[in-house]
Parts: structure tokens; C-alpha cells; sequence
């Protein structure tokens, strides 16, 4: 249950004087809510800049521009001549020293004539500007009575995503807002706030929307730094909760007895590299352990993450248990299960598919085989997990490319995944050390940190669209050899539909150069096409493969070895590096062909720059980070990091290890937040909605 303490601040925006539908409809936007504004969304919206307005003169003192406060006599008002009022209305206003005009475009002159007596005495404040050397000021800011001026904030703060509207009512809104913050307990440790000069909570956020000095609105300033500590400070005890929480679900050991998996390493092509037998032993051992396992692999694109899952699988059926692997897609579910079935059938396993498309009949003999423990190992997508799937003994979950999951999926796999002993996570997005941190915490992690042997770098080459005449020309070169193709066609718009355009236009192209050699994929082909395309390319019948960015994650296709993305320069560094990583899986030379549109920008060059200096996957997702700015990086949804409001890494990273330092420690002492200190940390939680974490703790 949320503290009564703040019931107040999840109030919707609307009960706020002044704010209807229609303005809350616009704070959606400002604060990234699309479901609704509550108070604690506006507080928690910190400016981003400020206006000074504390620079007052007289008139034959004004700047050449910027913004000024100048106390004045209203004089005449002298509206447009009649039939032409697209010519503005001037209100000439002066003091001892000279006279200025305010200009007003489209006025209302009767609002005009209220606001700006004749006679009398004004404070006005906006920008200058200069109209043949005369001076003026167009739709003031402010223009106020002496007595309203003293209430007046001279440092104003300027919110981002204000599109739409006005600064006045935001800040009639936030002032509102803050009103109704209440006093909030003492989160942090006392020691820790002294030693770096913090304010407490409320005064920090009060500074922060009422800057007293013109940095207070940059982030590295004590305030700014003390609320993003707040952030970073919950998000890190909210993992560390969850995760002590479901390791100390008690887990199971599965020991394994060796067999199946002595016949699948047999059984492979090739050996397994150190890194996959590093990890593997890591992840056996956990499993091995009464304890849960909650442990993370990652590794690069093409670095057999697969196999490494595979053994971990059987492992858990060598012990009696059944195994479930979930994967984001449907082309990744059934080409799991089909690498899956190959290798680990022989060995005698079973193995059975169940993704959206298994329905009726199929579906309930999956059903009732996985429920009498008929069936080893459930390969499939997030419909693993619907309701009335029902294991017989779930031993252990791998979950691949964990990160293409939204979020709502992702809290769901939670809840039932609480009830599973043990669960291996896999991913290939390279992401940096302190982003790591913030989506896993401190769960363990298994690195593969090698390639298999004998991969050879991919010939990565950047040229204009311009040129695409000369790339099909040796794409036909290279067919005649036996060699196949992927060719990507961008996303143009957020609409599947245009995608599929573009990629439709250039299959037929192809097509009519390559007879019956081309096959096309989108997101919106019917499954039994999408699988009958891609066996076909798989087979070999079809050389061409045209696709959208469906086949971005996990498609394993070791004979293709061109890669030809168009309009490259319109996908971010690590989609073009999971594309890329569709090729170079085989023995034989790989290359890349990234086609774009002229003219290229700055980023985007610097972009397929770095695609042209390396292969590395952590170096792309840091180069990544540098030219998008973790902000962009972490609000990318795709991206499945969490999203911080007031934290920006890229300059509070180093609060991060503090913070996940801290939590380690305030958990040590006080693993159920008990006391003043655990009822305020609990209320820091909930401010940033981190209840979950709360709940977990007070049910266990
Ligand atoms: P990812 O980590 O991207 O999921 P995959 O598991 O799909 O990578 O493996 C990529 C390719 O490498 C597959 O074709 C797989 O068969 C092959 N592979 C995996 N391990 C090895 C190895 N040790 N030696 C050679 N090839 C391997
Ligand atoms: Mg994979």
C-alpha cells in the first residue's frame, strides 16, 4: 500500500485549479505520460533552463538583446490603421530616461486597454529587440503592477516538451503542484548528505522549480545531484529487492548426470570455445546450487549463445525437470526449436513448439503433453506463459534476446517466473557497465567473450545509394557462386504498412533480375508464408532474402554472407550491428554493404564511420551512447532500459556505483525497511514507483 503520506501527490493533474482535459491532454506529453498526469509526474519534471529576468534598466540603458525588467509609464496606445490589421498594435511606453515601444501582433484591444492603463505604471519584462533603432519588445512576458512584481520570480524555469503550452500555465501548474508536496521523511543517510552538502528532499526540489541562482537548474549542482541520487538510489535497491527476494525462493538443485549433454557436445559440428565453456560451467554450477539461479549471459551477436543455452536446458532435463525457452519472435521461436529439435532429439530429448500461431487441436496436445511431462523442453514465445500453459515440473526458464521484451511482458515473466526455480537470461546488447547496472543490478552475469574460431571479419563498405546499379551487379557476381543474400529495407515511417512498401518495390526489382530467386519477409506475412520463406532460404532454393527488420534478432542463417542494408543512415548503431550480425556466422567471407541517402548528416556519418572501423559490440554500443546521449539511448524503448527522469548517466554515472553500494548496505542492515529510517526509504520507493519492489518484500 502506498504511504498515506503521499496520496496526495498521485492525484490527477486535474485536481489542480486551472488544469482541465485539455491542458492535461498537453502535460501527457511534457512529462512522457500517456496514461495521465498525476502531481508526482509535474514535480518530478525538472526545468531544464531558465529566463533571467533580474536584469533591470532604465530605458537609454537597454542591450543590444536579451531579456530586460524595465519599470515604465504606459503612453499612447496606437492601433493598426483601420483594414490593416495584419500591422501590429503599439503601446508606447517611457520613464525619464526615453521611450520604447511594446508591440502586439493579432490584439485584442480591449484586453489591451485593461492591462496597460494609459498613465499608469507598469513593470514589464521580455525580450529587446530593435526596430530602426528604436527600441521595442513584442508580447511581453510579464507585464505586471509594482505590487505584483515583488511575487514575480525573476529566475524563471523553462520546462522541456512545452510545445503547445504556454509557460505561464505550466507554471501556474507546478507552482500548484509543489504546494501540495508533502514534508518528506529523511531518506538518505545523514553522513553521506553532509559530506556532500545535499539539501533535503523538499528543499532540493524547491530549488530546483524556483532557482534562486541561475545554476540551479544545471544538473551538476548539489540539488540536482541530491534528487538524482534519490533516483538512481531506488532504482538500485529496488533491483537488489527483487533479486534477494527471488534467489531466496528456495531453488532446486539440478545437478544433471552428465549423459545428455556428453551426447549433444558430441554430437556438435564444431567444439565449443573457452568462453562457452567457461559459461556454461558458471551456469551449471549455479544450477547446481539450492540456492536460485538468476543469472545473465551476454554475448555479442553470432557468439553461441544458443548452444550454451542448450546445454543448460538439458541439464535441467538430465535432473528430471522440464526446461522452457522464451524468445521474442516468432521466426526466432521456430528456428530455436528447429536447431533445438536437430541437435537434442537425437540425444532423446523432446522438444515441442508453442508460440501465438499453435491453436485449437495442436495447441491442446502441446498442452497436455507439456502438463503430463511428455515434453522436455517448450520452445516458444511470451504465449509460454499464458495462463493455462501448465508445466509438470518446470526446472529452469532462458529467456533470449531478454531485452526485445516490452516492459508489460517482461512484469508478467516476473510474476510466473516466480514460481521457477531457476532462470537464465540472454542477450546480445552490448550495453555499458553503468547502463548494465541499472536494468540487471547486480545479477550475476556470464560473458562470452569470444567468436568461434574461423569467423572472418565482415568486409563492411559505405556507399551512396547512387551506387546501387554496380551493388546488385555483384550481388549477381556472387549468387552465380552460390553465395546468399540478405537485403534490408528500412523502416521509412512507424507504419509497418510503408515499410513493406519499400521492401515489396525493391523484391520486385530483384525479381525481375533474379527470376524465382528472391523471397520477400515482413512483419505482416501470414506464419506459414514466413516459414515457408525462410526454409526456402534457408535450403538454399532462394537466394535473395528481402526483408524489413524482422529478421534483426537471432536469425541464424550460416551460408548467407551479404548483408546489403538501404538507407543505413536511418537506423541507430546497434540495429545496424545486430544486422550486420546476421552475416559472418559461416566459414566463408562475409561483407556488408551499407547503401545510404545523400546528403548524409554529421551523426549518421559518424555512424556507418564506426560500422566501417569495427565489429565490436561493446565499442558500438559505447560509440552508440557518445552520439545519441544516454538520454536518447535510455528512452529509446527498444532499448528495454528504464527510463530515469531527473538521472542522466552520462552525468550522474558516478552516482550509480554509490547508489548500488548504499543499497547493498541499507539491505544488509535492514532487509525488511524497518524502523524511521526503512518507513522513509519505503516512501522513496513509492515516490518513484518502485512499489513492486516494496510488495515482494512485505509478503516474504
Ligand atoms: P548468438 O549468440 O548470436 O545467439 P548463435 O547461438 O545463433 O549466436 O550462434 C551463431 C552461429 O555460430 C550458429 O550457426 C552456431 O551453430 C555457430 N556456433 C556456435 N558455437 C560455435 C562454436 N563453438 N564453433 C563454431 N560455430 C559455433
Ligand atoms: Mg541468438
Amino acid at each position: 500500500m502506498r504511504p498515506d503520506l503521499l496520496i496526495p501527490l498521485f492525484a490527477s493533474a486535474t485536481s489542480l485549479k486551472g488544469v482541465g482535459d485539455k491542458v492535461e491532454a498537453l502535460f501527457r506529453r511534457l512529462v512522457g505520460k500517456p496514461d495521465g498526469v498525476r502531481l508526482v509526474d509535474l514535480v518530478l519534471h525538472l526545468p531544464s533552463g531558465l529566463i533571467d529576468r533580474r536584469y533591470r534598466c532604465n530605458i537609454n540603458q537597454l542591450p543590444e538583446q536579451g531579456v530586460v525588467t524595465v519599470e515604465v509609464t504606459v503612453g499612447a496606445h496606437k492601433p493598426p490603421p483601420r483594414g490593416r490589421a495584419n500591422l501590429p498594435y503599439r503601446v508606447e511606453v517611457f520613464n525619464g530616461t526615453g521611450t520604447m515601444s511594446l508591440v502586439f501582433f493579432k490584439a485584442f484591444p480591449d484586453h489591451l486597454k485593461r492591462l496597460l492603463p494609459e498613465g499608469e505604471t507598469r513593470v514589464v519584462s521580455g525580450t529587446i529587440e530593435w526596430f530602426r533603432a528604436e527600441a521595442q519588445m513584442s508580447h511581453p512576458d510579464h507585464v505586471v503592477t509594482r505590487e505584483e512584481f515583488t511575487h514575480l520570480p525573476l529566475l524563471e524555469p523553462v520546462y522541456p516538451m512545452t510545445a503547445g503550452l504556454s509557460s505561464k500555465v505550466v507554471a501556474k501548474a507546478m507552482q500548484a503542484a509543489l504546494a501540495r508536496v508533502p514534508a518528506m521523511p529523511e531518506w538518505q543517510d545523514a553522513a553521506w548528505l553532509s559530506k556532500n552538502n545535499w539539501p533535503g528532499f523538499n528543499a532540493a526540489l524547491l530549488a530546483c522549480h524556483k532557482p534562486e541562482t541561475p545554476d540551479a537548474v544545471l544538473p551538476g549542482t548539489a540539488v540536482r545531484m541530491r534528487l538524482a541520487y534519490d533516483e538512481l538510489l531506488a532504482n538500485q535497491l529496488a533491483l537488489m529487492m527483487v533479486r534477494h527476494h527471488m534467489k531466496r525462493a528456495s531453488g532446486r538443485q539440478l545437478r544433471g548426470t552428465g549423459a545428455l549433454r556428453e551426447k549433444i557436445i558430441s554430437a556438435l559440428p564444431y567444439s565449443l570455445t573457452v568462453s562457452q565453456e567457461h559459461a556454461t560451467a558458471e551456469i551449471l554450477s549455479d544450477m547446481a546450487q539450492p540456492l536460485r539461479m538468476i543469472r545473465l549471459l551476454q554475448g555479442d551477436v553470432g557468439s553461441g549463445k544458443t548452444v550454451v543455452a542448450l546445454l543448460a536446458l538439458a541439464t535441467a532435463v538430465e535432473s528430471g525437470a522440464q526446461a522452457a525457452l522464451m524468445v521474442p519472435t516468432e521466426i526466432l521461436a521456430r528456428q530455436h526449436h528447429a536447431t533445438l529439435s536437430k541437435i537434442a532429439e537425437p540425444a532423446g530429448l523432446s522438444v515441442a513448439l508453442l508460440t501465438g500461431r499453435e491453436k485449437g487441436r495442436q495447441r491442446e496436445e502441446v498442452l497436455r503433453a507439456v502438463a503430463q511431462g511428455d515434453v522436455d523442453i517448450l520452445v516458444g514465445t511470451h504465449a509460454l506463459f499464458q495462463d493455462d500453459v501448465v508445466f509438470n515440473d518446470l526446472g529452469l526458464v532462458v529467456i533470449d534476446e531478454q531485452h526485445r521484451f516490452g516492459v508489460h511482458q517482461r512484469l508478467a515473466l516476473q510474476a510466473k517466473a516466480e514460481a521457477t526455480p531457476d532462470l537464465l537470461v540472454m542477450t546480445a546488447t552490448p550495453i555499458p557497465r553503468t547502463l548494465a547496472l541499472t536494468v540487471y543490478g547486480d545479477m550475476d552475469v556470464s560473458k562470452l567473450t569470444e567468436k568461434p574460431a574461423g569467423r572472418l571479419p565482415v568486409d563492411t563498405r559505405v556507399l551512396p545509394l547512387s551506387r546501387l546499379d554496380d551493388v546488385v551487379l555483384g550481388l549477381g557476381r556472387s549468387m552465380a557462386l552460390g553465395v546468399r543474400a540478405y537485403w534490408v529495407c528500412p523502416l521509412i515511417e512507424e507504419s509497418e504498412v510503408v515499410d513493406m512498401a519499400a521492401a515489396a518495390e525493391r523484391h520486385s526489382a530483384l525479381l525481375k533480375l533474379f527470376p524465382g530467386k528472391v523471397g520477400i519477409l515482413h512483419g505482416r506475412m501470414k506464419g506459414p508464408e514466413k516459414d515457408a520463406v525462410m526454409s526456402a532460404f534457408k535450403s538454399g532454393s532462394l537466394s535473395i532474402l528481402v526483408s524489413t527488420t524482422v529478421i534483426e534478432v537471432g536469425v541464424d542463417v550460416p551460408e548467407a554472407a551479404i548483408m546489403v542494408i538501404e538507407n543505413a543512415e536511418r537506423f541507430g548503431l546497434s540495429q545496424l550491428h545486430q544486422l550486420r550480425g546476421r552475416v559472418g556466422r559461416g566459414s566463408a567471407k562475409s561483407s556488408c554493404v551499407l547503401l545510404y541517402q545523400e546528403p548524409l548528416g554529421e551523426t549518421a556519418k559518424a555512424r556507418l564511420q564506426i560500422m566501417r572501423e569495427t565489429e565490436d559490440g561493446f565499442r558500438i554500443a559505447e560509440e552508440d551512447l557518445r552520439l545519441r546521449g544516454a538520454g536518447e539511448m535510455l528512452g529509446t524503448q527498444q532499448s528495454g532500459l528504464p527510463v530515469f527522469r531527473i538521472a542522466d548517466l552520462a552525468i550522474h554515472g558516478d552516482l550509480l556505483a554509490a547508489a548500488r553500494d548504499d543499497a547493498a548496505l541499507i539491505l544488509q542492515k535492514n532487509p525488511k525497511l524497518t524502523g524511521p529510517r526503512g518507513e522513509a526509504l519505503r516512501v522513496l520507493l513509492y515516490l518513484f514507483e518502485r512499489d513492486e519492489a516494496v510488495r515482494l518484500v512485505t509478503s516474504g
